[in-house]
């Protein structure tokens, strides 16, 4: 798909840029909510997600410790936590974000938002012998038009996160994301969370998997 195409494709169609959930940083999700509203398998954005920009190290002690103390203890390190970044490409860089981060990293040959086939492929080659369903897929990343775009338009979970910061990003991203920030706030200024995919009607889905603690701030 091009990126004409793309471009087209939302704005047409508003709603596979709204992100499912929203929350300043991954370690405000309950994770264990999330498990037991379906969601099965986690595929992160390396970037402003878990390291800051190029870095491969996690941004700080409290995202190393929800990957490692939380999140690694509700899913399985192998078969269901991975991550996805359009900024590697070599498999030197592969192993070193895998050796440091201790998650998986799904290397493909597109990048978001076209990779959704490469990726899924990887993940049921993991998980052999069992079903795998798009909706039970959630994508986490600081950006609209790749992370968010990718898990919407495959019917799978959009957690949308706010960048950690914006050192070393290339005058292009900063652009994109003053866009991105225009498109969200008019998101949340009028709130409408598509749920289809999870056949079930879920109220108030991005506040039931936020933090309580998150939520009193
Ligand atoms: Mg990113």
């Amino acid at each position: 798909m091009s990126y004409l195409k793309l471009l087209k494709i939302t704005w047409n169609n508003p709603w596979t840029l709204n992100p499912n959930v929203y929350v300043p940083r991954i370690d405000s999700i309950d994770y264990s909510k999330l498990k037991e509203l379906g969601v099965k398998y986690l595929v992160f954005d390396k970037d402003n997600t878990l390291t800051a920009h190029l870095k491969n190290e996690f941004y700080d002690n409290k995202i190393q410790s929800c990957v490692n103390n939380e999140i690694k203890q509700l899913y399985d390190q192998n078969s269901q936590i991975f991550i996805v970044s359009n900024s590697i490409k070599s498999e030197q860089k592969q192993k070193e974000v895998q050796q440091n981060l201790g998650i998986e990293l799904i290397l493909t040959s597109q990048k978001k938002p076209h990779n959704f086939q490469e990726i899924i492929n990887h993940i049921k080659q993991k998980n052999t012998n069992v079903s795998i369903k798009n909706h039970e897929i959630a994508f986490f990343g600081d950006r609209l038009f790749t992370d968010v775009l990718l898990a919407n338009l495959n019917g799978a979970v959009s957690v949308y996160t706010d960048p950690f910061n914006n050192l070393n990003e290339h005058l292009g991203i900063w652009l994109m994301r003053k866009i991105e920030k225009q498109i969200f706030s008019k998101f949340q200024n009028s709130r409408s969370i598509n749920l289809y995919y999870l056949n079930q009607n879920i109220k108030n889905f991005d506040q039931q998997v936020t933090k309580q603690n998150q939520q009193q701030q």
